[in-house]
């Protein structure tokens, strides 16, 4: 499932700091804080038909991942988000879309780890690119626990949407390495926190479990897949999941924009097999897919 380059993204418009330009002239200082510490945070959106998806807790995270990291002249959402519009507009893009929207803490008077080295403000790049759901939700993918753990906020806050992706690039590496479509981080404790780009729930007996959102990014698919749990009489609790629940559970998804719901298959070579008989990753995907169109935000 390694994406490949779409040559209709040959094109692109892309937006940084304070214009849009084609994507072979869009460039970053190398004296950006992202060059210079991976110094930024970000977010991951998608947009079906003519509308950003959850467009407004995208904006939440953000802005409380800029505040948490302390940036200095943060862009208000009203122009995070007239930027995406324009942005947007400017490739003709109304469907298919995935944009990558990072805000750095911006450039810096010299080189240096400080944050008071930049006193030029933030650093807005939106990329949106013509990318369907990564993964085939109706194969579903394999995956493999990984040495490397997710971060807890005894190291560093996973509520904090960054971009230093290092222990994640790392589990990826290792799943990667093993054949598998994605790594299986665990926390501190060795439970699962998440899969290394997505939320991980299984289900057993038709209940639904996903892990705390403590090791976890509290992803937003995970967050409207609770909801939707909810609103379909599927009970579901936050809990710590070891790996033995893992395997032996009758069902196991992940969430995420890139991937929306998938299935996955098989875990370290154990298969995971059905022997409840339960629906809840079909009902939960048909369930998200009902809502997509009421939480999309038109572009304007
Ligand atoms: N976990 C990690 C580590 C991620 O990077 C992402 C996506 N950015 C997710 C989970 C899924 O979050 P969301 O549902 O908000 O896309």
């Amino acid at each position: 499932m390694l994406q490949k380059f779409n040559p209709k993204n040959k094109d692109l418009q892309i937006y940084v700091k304070d214009g849009i330009y084609h994507r072979d002239e869009a460039k970053v200082s190398v004296f950006d804080s992202i060059v210079q510490g991976g110094d930024g945070v970000w977010e991951g959106l998608r947009v079906y038909n003519g509308g950003v998806f959850m467009l407004d807790r995208h904006l939440n995270r953000l802005m409380n991942s800029a505040k948490a990291m302390h940036f200095a002249n943060i862009p208000t959402r009203e122009e995070v988000t007239k930027a995406l519009f324009d942005t947007l507009k400017a490739n003709e893009m109304t469907d298919g879309v995935h944009v990558r929207l990072t805000l750095t803490r911006g450039e810096k008077v010299t080189s240096g780890m400080d944050p008071r080295l930049n006193d030029m403000g933030c650093t807005l790049i939106i990329v949106p690119e013509y990318k369907a759901p990564v993964y085939d939700n109706e194969s579903g993918i394999s995956i493999v626990t990984s040495s490397t753990r997710r971060n807890s906020p005894n190291n560093l806050d996973s509520k904090i949407h960054h971009n230093n992706l290092i222990n994640n690039i790392l589990a990826k590496i290792e799943s990667n390495v093993a054949g598998a479509d994605a790594a299986l981080m665990l926390d501190n404790y060795g439970f699962a926190a998440e899969l290394n780009g997505t939320n991980v729930f299984i289900a057993k007996e038709g209940i639904l479990y996903t892990p705390h959102a403590d090791a976890c990014l509290p992803g937003i698919t995970r967050g409207l897949v609770i909801e939707l749990a909810h609103e379909n009489n599927i009970e579901c609790i936050e809990k710590n999941i070891s790996l033995t629940e893992m395997y032996s559970a009758d069902e196991v998804f992940s969430t995420g924009t890139m991937g929306e719901l998938t299935p996955v298959k098989m875990i370290d070579g154990r298969a995971i097999e059905n022997y409840n008989n339960t629906d809840l990753t079909k009902r939960l995907t048909k369930a998200f897919e009902s809502k997509v169109a009421m939480y999309c935000v038109p572009i304007s």
